[in-house]
């Protein structure tokens, strides 16, 4: 048996296509049956889930994911809803959201926050005890972070605070973290005076940049300033690097463990 991933992308956000061959190519380095389809920006909300019912149905397909963000005609959260909560490897449908925030063990974690937590363990961070800092409180990471950090079990047992773009005083909470962990999608916004000597860092942000050295035009940047943070924290993730590879890693693992579900 040979799990298998589906990713559809509608239009042609470049970023996008970016993220979608790079978990094409994942799945093929890991020996994965992987099918990539690519649908007009004028696609339909109709056609998009006709789309989404054959991958359900189809047996070679183990998981099925859509990669956000779809075109404005499309009703994202319809989308995800489609996917049948078995398929659905990136954990964003409400039954495995829900699953994740009760400790469920068969839900799907979504990936991103579950790379940060192997990360931390497989760093010897064990986040129990510890005072976890998130920025950002997003449905794809902050969220799932606090979710999973919070819970009574292995790679859990955090006291964690989440901060948003409402919260007074960030660097303040910022500064009192064990383990902070940052998702705003704001270029180099945490600097070394907002980090506690000896914290972990975990950086999650994705930023392009302007840079006339770059040869596309551009270079990528986390939420984090590397270079100053650095020298304060007592672990930090780069970008690129880091977080980035351990989503594609956890989005095979999850479509591994959705196929074996399925074979069992
Ligand atoms: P969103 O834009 O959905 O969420 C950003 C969050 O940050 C929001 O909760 C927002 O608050 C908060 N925020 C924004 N500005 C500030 C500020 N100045 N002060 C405090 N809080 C602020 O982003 P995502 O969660 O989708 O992504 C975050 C970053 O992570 C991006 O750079 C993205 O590219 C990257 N990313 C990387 C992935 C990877 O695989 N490496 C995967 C997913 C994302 P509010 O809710 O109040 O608006």
């Amino acid at each position: 048996m040979r799990p298998g991933l589906a990713v559809i992308l509608v239009g042609d956000d470049p970023a996008s296509h970016v993220y979608v061959r790079m978990k094409g190519r994942a799945c093929e380095e890991a020996g994965m049956h992987s099918v990539t389809m690519r649908l007009d920006a004028a696609t339909s909300q109709e056609e998009l889930l006709a789309q989404i019912d054959v991958l359900n149905a189809d047996p070679l397909i183990h998981g099925i994911l859509v990669q956000m963000p779809v075109p404005k005609q499309i009703d994202a959260d319809a989308v995800v809803r489609r996917i049948r909560p078995e398929k659905d490897v990136d954990g964003f449908h409400p039954i495995n959201v829900g699953k994740v925030f009760i400790g469920e063990r068969d839900g799907f974690s979504p990936a991103t926050p579950a790379g940060v937590l192997q990360l931390l363990l497989r760093s010897s961070v064990d986040p129990a005890g510890k005072h976890c800092v998130i920025l950002g409180r997003s449905n794809i990471v902050g969220k799932p972070m606090a979710s999973l950090l919070v819970q009574n079990a292995p790679g859990g047992n955090a006291t964690v605070t989440v901060c948003h773009s409402r919260t007074p005083d960030l660097a303040a909470h910022a500064k009192r973290a064990d383990i902070l962990i940052v998702a705003i999608g704001r270029p180099k916004m945490v600097t070394a005076d907002m980090v506690k000597p000896g914290a972990v860092v975990i950086d999650v942000g994705v930023n392009r940049v302007d840079d006339p050295n770059a040869k596309k035009g551009y270079s990528l940047v986390g939420d984090v300033d590397f270079a100053g943070v650095s020298k304060v924290a007592s672990k930090i993730s780069p970008v690129p690097g880091g977080v980035g590879p351990m989503t594609i890693a956890m989005l095979l693992s999850n479509t591994l463990r959705a196929a074996e579900r399925m074979h069992a």
